[in-house]
């Protein structure tokens, strides 16, 4: 070992013992933050499935290909990362001697070959990333960026650490080339070989360029260990867990959604009648009342900005970003961590856990951070303002997109359950809809004796339940289907539909209540569980005697679809539900509906977030427009997967909006600029939403809102009178 190699030697070996002594300190610091959450036992279960979702969503980069370069440059950059460490291991041997190797693989063609291929390739994939992120940056004139709120410099750096990284690689096989110590032939290393044409005979050049190698990486392992919420760093070792216990690993992507998780408390689904706000958590008042799952999500998250980029409520104006939304509770977490990890924290009557000498060593900004109220103003020093945690759709748009399976539609849920239960404190306006839930069993508060008006004038009988018993779907109308004028359309043109093609169907008629979804949206889960409750057991009623696969129900409301589909198997009710769009599909695919006459003038088509991204039913709306119009519908460019909410969901129908442009609008303007004539929706939410906001525009007399099924109807029965051309919608 000559005198330069001592040198290498010393200071490898030293700055590797500081940066894993900081990143085992840092490991253990994030371990006790999130192991400080509540349990979530059932994150264990199927861990074969979580296994293999894990290994294709990490390996297959199924999240991110979805934005084609971007996900391909980060691929190469992943895979670069993780076989590259070999060559960081590797330079430990070369700072000991220029000539030195990975024992065994170092020696082998096929290593130099492939790691000479994942080098490049990382070059490449490690450049278009940081073009892409020049190129969005929040400060660039004009435009909005995906990353603004994100800690830029945590992304630069990370960035060119890599690059550095990969470029030393080659240079240290460049001094190899150029020494004559380099074993891999030209063809399987030609990139090696162009180096070392340029690089001087230096025998020590090797052990240099590794020790240059070793203190960018161990830089890098110092700097994220000072910086625990680094995620777009920590995100390379975090996103495998949080993936691994993601909530529903059987489902595929955008599996955070559909149904909301049950409210628990230590870990158990929440009792309403035995349950105790004294003694149980009843939502999350606190950061320490998410489940470690959540503390870890928000460890996780790359500030990517994905989400941001997607969310209606960030895109027309308002304070909420899921992407700063997290970062703030990860923030909080992070800085309240050494006061709950002291022993302090309040109990569930506020009280104050700790003793005074438990806290007495901590700084006074952990304590402020331990007194900071979870939802509150600025002035109150809130954490999440109120309006951020109330202007969320639950559209789901953000679960869709993120790459590490942040489950964000879940957290904001489970504050908005805190706020209503405990504190009452949620918008005014929507107390209305819930006293209506609670004394009418619908939003409206419509009486419920008229549930069945729809039907008369209707030139066949429609059953009920209990009338007939060989029914094979019971037809769930829902309250906006059975009281608001426009949706009484939709459920006439369902049912003349279903009659014509001879389905035998029933409705519960006035044995049916709301399906509770706009109570569980907004955080009442005590009302919800009260309405899914009676209607399980109605509906156990209704389908007595028959297994689950012939207990189908036929929903026209996407929200009433996901509770009764998705929800009601924790209250004990498992049905099998289809969306009145799939079920039409069926009946003209199988040819017992035919569409005889082309709707004409171009038609568009809104995916309802709980049918499309929660429930992932995109095809059979399509197919049945398609057929109605005999030809290629007219997409929206933010469609399917990426399509823009209505602003309705959440109980957002509920609530006025009062800040920034209305979403409805949003989405109006980029339906019209289609030029299609009609736009063609398979919800009653999106309906009015999106009828209001065409008559705002006042565009009523050139573009028409309607639903599949009428829109089918027309080219099945043409001769059917119109009338589907509504003007103001009732709410009782
Ligand atoms: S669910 Fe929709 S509205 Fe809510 S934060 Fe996510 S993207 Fe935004
Ligand atoms: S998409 Fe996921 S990782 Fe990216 S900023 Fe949003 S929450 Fe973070």
């Amino acid at each position: 070992m000559g005198s330069v190699q001592i040198v290498t030697t010393i200071l490898a070996a030293g700055i590797t013992a500081v940066a894993v002594w900081l990143a085992v300190r840092a490991v253990m610091k994030m371990t006790a933050v999130i192991r400080l959450g509540q349990p979530a036992p059932e994150r264990f279960a199927d861990k074969g499935a979580r296994t293999r979702k894990m290994l294709v969503e990490t390996a297959g980069h199924t999240r991110m290909l979805k934005w084609g370069v971007v996900g391909a440059a980060h691929w190469f950059v992943m895979v670069g990362f993780i076989v590259l460490s070999l060559l960081v291991l590797e330079a430990y041997f070369e700072v000991v001697t220029p000539t030195g190797g990975l024992p065994i693989l170092g020696h082998w063609t096929v290593f130099g070959l492939a790691t000479e291929i994942i080098t490049v390739l990382g070059l490449v994939g490690i450049l278009v990333l940081m073009a892409i992120r020049l190129r969005n940056r929040p400060n660039r004139p004009g435009g909005r960026s995906r990353f603004t709120g994100s800690t830029m410099w945590q992304g630069y750096f990370v960035e060119w650490v890599v690059l550095l990284v990969l470029v030393f690689g080659l240079v240290i096989r460049g001094f190899k080339v150029a020494t004559d110590h380099f074993e891999y032939p030209v063809w399987a290393t030609p990139v090696s070989h162009a180096v070392g044409a340029i690089l001087p005979d230096w025998s020590d050049g090797a052990s240099v360029a590794a020790l240059i190698k070793i203190v960018i990486s161990m830089t890098w392992l110092i700097v994220i260990s000072l910086n625990v919420t680094m995620g777009v760093a920590w995100h390379r070792f975090l996103a495998f867990p949080n993936i691994f216990f993601k909530r529903d690993p059987e489902k595929p992507a955008g599996s955070g959604l559909g149904p909301l998780r049950p409210m628990t408390s230590q870990g158990k689904p929440l009792d309403f009648e035995e349950a105790d706000p004294e003694k149980d958590q009843f939502g999350v008042a606190q950061v320490e009342q998410f489940t470690w799952k959540g503390l870890l999500d928000f460890s996780t998250c790359t500030e990517c900005g994905r989400c941001q980029s997607q969310c209606p409520a960030w895109n027309t104006g308002k304070p909420l970003s899921p992407k700063l939304l997290v970062l703030s509770l990860r923030d909080h977490a992070y800085a309240k961590a050494p006061y709950l990890l002291a022993g302090g924290g309040k109990d569930l009557t506020g009280e104050e856990k700790a003793t005074q000498a438990q806290l007495a060593h901590l700084d006074v900004l952990s304590l402020a951070e331990g007194d900071k109220p979870l939802i509150g103003t600025a002035e109150e020093g809130g954490v999440i303002d109120p309006d951020v945690l109330w202007s969320c759709t639950t559209c789901g748009a953000c679960v869709e997109q993120c790459p590490v399976d942040i489950e964000h539609v879940d957290h904001i849920v489970d504050m908005r359950r805190y706020q209503v239960l405990i504190e009452s404190s949620f918008p005014s306006e929507a107390g209305v809809m819930l006293r209506n839930l609670e004394n009418k069993g619908n939003p409206w508060g419509a009486p419920q004796n008229t549930r069945e008006d729809w039907t008369k004038g209707l030139d066949f009988e429609v059953p009920r339940v209990g009338e007939v018993d060989d029914f094979e779907y019971l037809f769930w109308v829902g309250c906006a289907g059975a009281f608001e004028d426009r949706a009484k359309k939709t459920t006439r043109a369902v049912a003349t539909l279903l009659n014509e093609a001879g389905v035998s169907f029933a409705i519960l008629g006035e044995g049916e209540t709301c399906s509770g979804d706009p109570a569980r949206r907004i955080g009442n889960e005590f009302v919800f569980q009260m309405l899914a409750q009676q209607n399980v057991e109605t509906l156990n009623e209704a389908f007595e005697g028959r297994e689950k696969t012939k207990r189908k129900i036929v929903a026209t409301c996407p929200h009433c679809f996901n509770t009764l589909g998705n929800e009601y198997g924790q209250l004990g009710g498992e049905f099998e539900v289809v969306h009145h769009t799939q079920l039409l599909a069926h009946l003209v695919s199988t040819g017992k509906l035919t569409p005889v006459q082309p709707v004409d003038g171009g038609v568009t088509y809104h995916d309802p977030c709980y049918l499309g991204r929660h429930n992932r039913v995109f095809a059979a709306p399509r197919e049945v427009l398609g057929d109605s119009i005999q030809g290629e519908l007219t997409e929206m460019p933010r469609n399917s997967e990426r399509s823009f909410c209505c602003g309705a969901g959440g109980a957002r129908m509920w609530m006025e909006e009062k800040i920034g442009k209305r979403i409805n609008v949003d989405r109006v303007e980029e339906a019209m600029a289609t030029g299609a004539k009609t736009v063609a929706v398979g919800c009653p939410f999106c309906s009015t939403m999106l009828n209001d906001g065409v008559n705002g525009k006042g565009a009523g007399e050139e573009v028409e809102v309607i639903d599949v099924a009428s829109v089918l109807l027309r080219s099945v029965k043409p001769e059917q009178p119109r009338g589907d051309k509504e003007s103001t919608p009732v709410a009782g």
